[in-house]
């Protein structure tokens, strides 16, 4: 396989752009690889620069849950852009939108639509401390909530790729009112509520974990930030940026039966172009400028390209046996990983929940970041770097989750656990 064209096409990035890349973790520094520069995309598939042919399991990190240029989503897009391309004026396919949300996560009464997941959980952060009139807000080691300074403290994705503790240039007064716990320490969590529970404005929790790998609850944990949150009057946001209309149609908490207090979203909702939206409670929502005093604004926000994609994303989930077509396409794969693995006397734990799924190179059970981190990163970079000379394009980190789409098809899978078979001989 050459990719001598991605070659030099990363040498002009670099020189250009920090790293070569827009994204730390693309750079794909943690596998010892370079990137491939891709080229286009088409169902399940992505092609590089020297048209070598991947079968896709990042699905740009997540949104493309449809796969690569779905006809509805191409066809909406047509349309609209006929019309415009942003107008920074109320359009009707931002109601539109916001009522198939509301209609799908019935949590959310309201919501507000913005340009990135980073942008959903800082704006409902500030929120939720706006409405609670209190500072504190607690997240969870290894949960990655975008990049805004008050949460990029013990985070999980590219922080957790490259292996930093948090980031220069975030003053230690901005986040000295964060406190990060451990994910599914049930007892932990509620003794720091004990103690400090009525400063805490909220708690923000990936539902399921996603940025160190993919981390679900354990019994009891979701259950326990609602009912230990709404005691001490703490709103719970659960950030879906990743799980909204991934895990399940109605998002993780319709799932696990948990109503947050403000959901964040991003990724599926925009189908494939930069949308992120949060919403909640309409008594919540409404201390949002201009009803409320809390500000958050956009140029762009609720962009007609964007909303046009979300809705014929989420249009195309209502179909029935979608999620369930999805769940066993990614209980295929993931089966067929672990075989792979058991066979070749790898330690190897893998596990999804619907098409959002994941594999740690031990063998020991994962349920926070401690445990992912004690993984042997050797073992996925050799992975990852043989699945990619076999045409199957992961994730580039043991901290990343990988994703399914419709467009995957059963022979996808067999190739991909196939190849799975060959690379797990090979380690
Ligand atoms: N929250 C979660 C759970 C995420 O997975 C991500 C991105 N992977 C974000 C927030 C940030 O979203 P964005 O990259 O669109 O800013």
């Amino acid at each position: 396989m050459s990719t001598a064209k991605s070659e030099n096409l990363f040498k002009q990035a670099m020189d250009l752009i920090p790293g070569g890349v827009n994204s730390p973790v693309r750079a794909c520094g943690s596998v010892g690889g370079r990137p491939v520069f891709i080229e286009k995309g088409n169902q399940s598939r992505v092609y590089d620069a020297d048209a070598n042919e991947y079968i896709d399991y990042v699905l740009s990190w997540g949104p493309l849950i449809l796969g690569h240029r779905p006809p509805c989503v191409i066809k909406a897009l047509k349309k609209v852009i006929e019309t415009g391309t942003s107008f920074g004026a109320p359009t009707e396919l931002e109601t539109d939108l916001a009522r198939l949300v509301v209609e799908l996560v019935p949590s959310v009464e309201k919501i507000r639509m913005v340009n990135s997941g980073t942008e959903a959980t800082m704006s409902a952060v500030r929120l939720a401390r706006g409405y609670t009139g209190r500072d504190v807000i607690i997240k969870f080691d290894g949960c990655y909530h975008g990049h805004a300074d008050t949460l990029l403290v013990a985070a999980g994705s590219g922080i957790a790729t490259l292996n930093i503790p948090g980031s220069p240039g975030i003053p230690k007064s901005v986040i000295s009112n964060t406190l990060s716990l451990k994910f599914n320490d049930i007892d932990g969590f509620v003794k720091i509520m004990e103690e400090k529970g009525d400063k805490v404005a909220c708690v923000i929790v990936e539902p399921v974990a996603g940025n160190m790998g993919m981390v679900p609850p354990v019994n009891g944990f979701l259950e326990t930030l609602r009912k230990v949150t709404s005691k001490f009057g703490s709103l719970l946001i659960f950030d879906e940026v990743m799980t909204g209309f991934r895990v399940a149609r109605g998002s993780a908490q319709g799932l696990f039966g948990i109503t947050p207090d403000l959901s964040c979203f991003g990724k599926i909702i925009g189908g494939g172009l930069p949308v992120g939206a949060y919403g909640g409670r309409k008594e919540i929502m409404d201390h949002i400028a201009p009803v409320g005093t809390v500000y958050q604004a956009g140029t762009l926000s609720g962009n007609p390209l964007a909303m046009a994609a979300g809705i014929a994303t989420l249009t195309e989930l209502k179909k029935k046996g979608v999620y369930k077509a999805l769940d066993d396409k990614t209980e295929k794969l993931m089966t067929g990983l672990q075989s792979a693995a058991d066979d070749n006397n790898i330690s190897l734990k893998t596990g999804h929940i619907g098409s959002m799924a994941g594999f740690f190179f031990t063998g020991e059970d994962v349920h926070n970041f401690d445990d992912a981190k004690k993984c042997d990163l050797e073992q996925f970079a050799k992975f990852y770097r043989i699945m990619l000379e076999k045409g199957v394009y992961l994730a580039p980190s043991q901290f990343e989750a990988c994703f399914l789409s419709l467009a995957h098809s059963d022979d996808d899978i067999d190739k991909t656990i196939a190849a799975a078979q060959q690379a797990m001989a090979d380690l």
